[in-house]
């Protein structure tokens, strides 16, 4: 059967509901189609299940592209006082945890269902479990022509928000990079990002009984660095700390780890310059008794710290502060939050989504070369860019 519609959106994800709901809400008549049974699985799982859904403190600068001014026009006319006004609206209870991050008191489902409710009111038409089999431009009003398992849509705005490739059992897949593919569009280099870091198996043998230990580190690379938790496991490190330089990492370079940020191990370390305490015992003190024992003997004997030298002392302090280690790769799309590059903005329009060079069609979302920070950036960005198409398309 073949329909008309104003708009067809493909992703009933964060980002499709908010630019489906705000179409809608415009009065276009709009069509949201997902090969899903279950849509906003991504939503579900979020936050423990809470959904951590915006972040107080979102700035440009919470957000990685090749494109960095990218994101300023979207963000700034959809901010999180705007989606957390729509949440009041539908008596969602939420509380702030720490560094901004806000989170449902109860459960995420609330988001999706209050999602699914305002599309239904603006009369969103819903296709679940529907394949999209081809995209045809026309020379027409109706620009595109999608064939999909269920129907054929003939329609003048096509939004792509089919998200990324990360956690392929919530339904990602690579259907919105290759919709730019067939439309010419560029594309920045895909990579896990928000992902555990592993190591080779031979050097990271000695680490791999503290499976399940954390601690407060800050982790840098380049300009970037992070305060939180270091977790180990067994294959390497995880913990919000990792997973947000994670994104940032480069293959093949190392990280560099303050194990005690915020003291001075030198200066500790004169403090009790005729300490007879074993060394092991003495860093103990500061650091994870077990991590200490593993972890000293590649930089000296575990002498008492009388018999240190000042200089083999200052050696040490200095790897307290800046233990330099080279991943090997990342627990990959299986275990990343999300995925970093995509669809090239410097090819769409930051007011509006709409890629320059094909009027009518649209990317918003994950999709796109926009990854945020952990910690509610992620769907702020969803949600921003979804009410930017659905604004303009
Ligand atoms: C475990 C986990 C926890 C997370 N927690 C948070 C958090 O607390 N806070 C935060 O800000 N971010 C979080 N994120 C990231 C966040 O979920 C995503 O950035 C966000 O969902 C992206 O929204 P999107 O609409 O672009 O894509 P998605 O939400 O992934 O939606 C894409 C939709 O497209 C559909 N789709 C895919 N391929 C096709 C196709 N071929 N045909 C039709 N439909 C298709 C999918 O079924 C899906 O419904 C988390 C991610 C994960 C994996």
């Amino acid at each position: 059967m073949n329909h008309s519609f104003d708009i067809a959106i493909i992703g009933a994800g964060a980002a499709g509901l908010m630019c489906a709901l705000t179409a809608a809400q415009r009065g276009r008549s709009v069509v949201l189609l997902d090969h899903s049974a279950k849509l906003a699985e991504k939503i579900r799982i979020s936050g423990g299940g809470r959904c951590n859904f915006t972040n107080l403190n979102v700035k440009p600068e919470n957000y990685l592209s090749d494109n960095p001014h990218f994101v300023r026009s979207a963000l700034a006319r959809y901010t999180p006082q705007h989606f957390i006004a729509m949440l009041d609206e539908h008596g969602i209870r939420w509380s702030e945890k720490e560094l901004g991050q806000l989170f449902c008191d109860d459960s995420s489902e609330a988001v999706i269902k209050m999602l699914k409710d305002d599309c239904e009111a603006a009369n969103v038409r819903r296709y679940h479990s529907c394949e999209v089999h081809e995209i045809k431009p026309r020379n027409s009003k109706d620009r595109f022509e999608i064939i999909s398992s269920r129907d054929t849509f003939h329609v003048t705005s096509l939004v792509i928000a089919t998200g990324g490739l990360s956690i392929p059992k919530t339904g990602a897949t690579p259907f919105g990079y290759k919709v730019a593919e067939q439309f010419g569009l560029p594309m920045v280099k895909l990579r896990p990002g928000l992902v555990p870091l592993t190591f080779r198996p031979d050097e990271w043998q000695p680490y791999s009984g503290l499976s399940g230990l954390s601690f407060p580190a800050e982790i840098s690379f380049g300009k970037q660095s992070f305060r939180n938790e270091l977790l180990f496991t067994h294959r390497g490190l995880s913990g919000p700390a990792i997973l947000q330089i994670s994104s940032y990492w480069e293959h093949g370079q190392p990280l560099s780890i303050d194990l005690l940020p915020g003291r001075d191990m030198q200066a500790l370390f004169e403090e009790h310059r005729s300490s007879k305490m074993l060394m092991s015992n003495f860093i103990g003190q500061y650091l994870p008794k077990r991590f200490a024992e593993v972890w000293l003997p590649q930089f000296g004997e575990n002498l008492p710290v009388n018999q240190w030298s000042p200089k083999k002392l200052s050696a040490l302090a200095e790897q307290v502060h800046h233990w330099r280690i080279t991943p090997s790769g990342t627990q990959g799309y299986t275990k990343a939050e999300v995925t970093c590059g995509g669809v090239d903005t410097r090819a769409l329009s930051s007011k509006t989504m709409e890629a320059s060079a094909v009027p009518g069609l649209y990317f918003i979302g994950e999709v796109v070369d926009v990854t945020g920070q952990l910690g509610g950036y992620n769907f702020q960005w969803a949600w921003a860019s979804g009410h930017a198409a659905g604004m303009a398309a």
